[in-house]
């Protein structure tokens, strides 16, 4: 069924950049012919999933939507797959997204956007915009994304799915090509929070190749549990004000929702989360500016012969980046440069520790914080590509949770009048991810 669809509606949605359905239907036929040998074949036995382009599978190409990776096949498979694939679940391909996953519309990705199935007209979101796109239009029940700075929860909200961005240390990053590693988290996506919690659960738990990955089990979650009654709920003013009317309805309408199950619902100011866009938009940057020093032209995919090693690397990486990378490097190598680096990158350090101050102050007195996702719903192509900080401006309401490393899950809760799909982000302290999907099942 998800083969019929893909054949129907992927020609005009290109949410893939790699599709295998010849090997996921022997890939399904291993999985039946376990469970009919008596074994239990997993939590996820059969469900097909589409992967993010930039997470690693042994065998399979893999271009971080740039063309420096162009050809590259991986040698091995990232700790994601390799629990996918443990729990039976049958990977249908490789999704697009902006290139090295820096942006928030898959505009930026080498191979063309991908397009929103609700409107083909508009972006799907980014940079896990075909990894959203893909379970919005049922090429596969499930996707995995990365979230840096929302790029999990901004596509999802603008396709209508669920998207979770799990604690930072959940989920281990081993074989996720990095973009900046102190923020980048794996995450789901699912067309319910259960489907969503139900991959989690696989996904997440120690892992011993990822020195960040917590030393601790995997995240689970009652399905049953959605009881909110009791709870305060805060609604954090500076990002409810970023909202256009038809997101600030929405988030009023989210509100009065959870009233009517019994939580009191709270206005909270929280004056840090105004810096968190500036602070993100220094850190990224520069860690992308050290982890894209690997792309020389020895060690991966694409070559420019040149006659020195210095000229070679130049016209490798001039060829092969596109136009958000080399600004982002740009960006980054002026932050950490002699001069500058007290005044912008230790200066964005101090904003993250300040930030995370002002949501743990939050947090002593709500159990969760509600927001828009994204201030907008989706926008048409080619609206903000000639102005990148116009694009930037997407993610002021996710950036906060990954500077501070909490958890943050965005929810579909209506549509506008254009029957675009809203979201509504819920975020919660560190490791209470499992008291987020109690609050997200609620709001279903
Ligand atoms: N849109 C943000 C950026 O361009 C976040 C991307 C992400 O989360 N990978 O950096």
């Amino acid at each position: 069924a998800y083969e019929a669809q893909v054949a129907v509606e992927e020609p005009e949605v290109h949410a893939f950049l790699h599709l295998d359905f010849d090997a996921a239907r022997r890939r399904a036929a291993a999985v039946d012919a376990a469970v009919r040998a008596g074994h239990d074949p997993g939590p996820l036995a059969g469900v097909p999933i589409a992967i993010k382009d930039n997470i690693v599978q042994e065998g399979v190409p893999t271009t971080a939507g740039s063309r420096i990776l162009e050809g590259w096949v991986s040698p091995y498979s990232a700790t994601v797959v390799d629990r996918v694939l443990a729990a039976g679940g049958v990977i249908v391909g490789k999704t697009n997204l902006d290139e090295f996953a820096m942006g928030s519309s898959t505009e930026n990705s080498a191979f063309g956007p991908t397009r929103n199935p609700h409107d083909l007209d508009r972006v799907p979101g980014g940079s896990s915009g075909g990894s959203a796109a893909a379970v919005a239009a049922r090429f596969s029940a499930l996707a995995l994304g990365s979230d840096t700075g929302g790029s999990i929860r901004q596509p999802a909200s603008l396709c209508g799915v669920v998207g979770v961005k799990p604690t930072y240390g959940a989920i281990s990053r081993y074989g996720l090509i990095a973009f900046a590693s102190s923020l980048d988290q794996i995450g789901p996506f699912a067309a319910t929070v259960d489907d969503a919690a139900a991959l989690l659960a696989v996904l997440s738990g120690h892992d011993p190749r990822d020195a960040t990955s917590a030393p601790r089990g995997p995240i689970v979650s009652d399905p049953s549990d959605r009881d909110v009654a009791g709870w305060t709920v805060g609604v954090v003013t500076e990002l409810a004000e970023t909202a256009d009317p038809a997101v600030a309805a929405a988030l009023e309408a989210a509100a009065r929702h959870l009233e009517r199950l019994g939580a009191s619902v709270v206005s909270v100011s929280i004056p840090e989360v105004a810096a968190a866009l500036a602070a993100y938009y220094v850190v990224a940057p520069a860690e992308a500016s050290s982890n894209l020093a690997r792309f020389d032209g020895v060690r991966y995919g694409l070559r420019v012969e040149a006659l020195t090693t210095d000229e070679m690397m130049v016209a490798t990486r001039s060829a092969g980046f596109g136009d958000e990378v080399k600004r982002r490097i740009m960006l980054g190598t002026y932050a950490l440069s002699a001069g500058y680096r007290d005044a912008l990158y230790v200066q964005a350090q101090r904003v993250r520790t300040w930030l995370a101050a002002g949501l743990a102050r939050a947090f002593a007195d709500v159990d969760v914080l509600i927001t828009p996702t994204s201030p907008t719903t989706a926008f048409r192509l080619g609206e903000r590509v000639a102005d990148p900080v116009a694009m930037y401006r997407s993610d002021v309401c996710t950036v906060p949770s990954n500077l501070v490393g909490g958890p943050a899950v965005s929810v579909p809760f209506g549509y506008d009048a254009d029957r675009l799909p809203i979201g509504i982000q819920v975020m919660a302290p560190a490791w209470e991810d499992a008291r987020m999907l109690v609050a997200a099942r609620a709001l279903e």
